[in-house]
């Protein structure tokens, strides 16, 4: 549980009646959520900083740049104000973006900002990046990803205006401010231990001369994305578009997603990905395995085809919520869409080894420099 700083006079009931208030009702399905998850932190920094740029990440155990964790007194809110305070509210005078979380669960919000700078704790503008939909149409953005504690405000940043960046809050159009957002309870996987012991996996991804090895850029329990139920255990490798993919063992190809064509790190593009997913063939009956490939270019199989260890089933890409071109690979034990993740080892020359972020791999493992 994170310590919140102590009340702060910001703290008032008009600034969440202010009519610039976005929300988008959370479109992912999130299973089991009915119980009050504890705020324990399966979350580590198995991550690549660099590998999401535009995306800043808030944790209660790593946020340096956000304004301030408040801590919710119900006591400065008549029973109606509490009910009206929406999840995302940015406060008119000051400009500044707050995640409010009444809950007794911790919330996890994905926030994009359009073309609007934002400054943190230190005075700094956050980072862009850029985003481009299924249209074709690029903007630059600013993403916010947060989990936030139950009954706690994040207040994260400042608004300011694009081009001017020294110009007061209130010049803003906050009316015309694009903002995307996504907020939904931190839906935890069920047993973060679940490994999977019978079988060793190949390496996903196809070297060369010119890639001898791939970068990890998020391990399993990363803080960038790494951290529901359905991504725990996922591994990210850093790859150019177009890398060949590989199947990891003799499989059948249970499902094909390729036709989407967006990128970067606007929240919408959490919807919106393209995948192989492959059922291993030779698990024991009662365990069965499936393991995914996410934000590939393309595809060279179907559905129903039979793939054999080392094969090449599609060429990798960057679609969907992508900060950089890479694959996100994961490994389940049944192919229902709300699946957790199941943890994987791949074959190396000096044994079976779990990828870690930072460090650089290729079929015989961990490659040394
Ligand atoms: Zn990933």
């Amino acid at each position: 549980m994170p310590k919140p700083k102590s009340k702060s006079k910001k703290s008032s009931q008009k600034k969440f009646k202010a009519p610039y208030v976005y929300r988008e009702e959370s479109q992912l399905a999130s299973g089991g959520n009915e119980e009050k998850p504890k705020v324990s932190s399966p979350c580590s920094d198995n991550f690549v900083a660099d590998a999401g740029p535009g995306c800043h990440i808030a944790h209660p155990e790593s946020s340096d740049w956000i304004l301030e964790w408040e801590a919710v007194n119900a006591d400065d809110f008549d029973a109606d104000g509490l009910s009206d305070i929406p999840d995302i509210a940015i406060d008119p005078e000051s400009g500044t973006l707050t995640v409010c979380n009444l809950n007794q669960y911790s919330l996890v919000a994905y926030i994009t900002v359009y073309e609007t700078r934002l400054r943190d704790a230190q005075g700094r503008l956050l980072e862009q990046g850029s985003t481009t939909n299924d249209e074709g149409e690029t903007n630059q953005v600013t993403t916010l990803i947060v989990l936030c504690p139950p009954e706690t405000f994040a207040h994260l940043c400042v608004l300011l205006p694009q081009e001017e960046t020294d110009k007061p809050t209130s010049q803003i159009d906050l009316e015309q401010l694009r903002l995307e957002s996504d907020v939904q309870p931190w839906n935890q996987h069920p047993d973060p231990s679940d490994v999977y012991h019978d079988l060793i996996l190949a390496f996903p991804l196809r070297t060369d001369s010119t890639n001898p090895s791939f970068l990890c850029t998020q391990g399993i329990h990363g803080h960038l994305t790494h951290f529901f139920s359905g991504n725990l255990h996922a591994i990210d490798f850093q790859c150019p578009v177009g890398t060949p993919l590989l199947a990891v063992a003799d499989a059948v190809v249970v499902q094909v997603q390729d036709h989407h064509e967006c990128t970067g790190i606007a929240v919408t593009n959490l919807f919106h990905w393209n995948s192989i997913l492959l059922q291993v063939k030779n698990t024991p009956p009662d365990k069965p395995l499936f393991v995914e490939y996410v934000h590939i270019q393309s595809a060279s199989v179907s559905v129903g085809d039979q793939v054999q260890a080392g094969q090449v089933i599609g060429a990798s890409g960057s679609v969907g919520f992508s900060p950089e071109p890479h694959l996100h690979f994961a490994a389940y034990r049944s192919d229902h869409p709300t699946a957790p993740t199941v943890q994987v080892s791949f074959a190396g020359k000096r044994g079976p080894y779990i990828p870690r972020a930072h460090e650089w791999y290729n079929d015989d493992g961990l490659a040394v420099p």
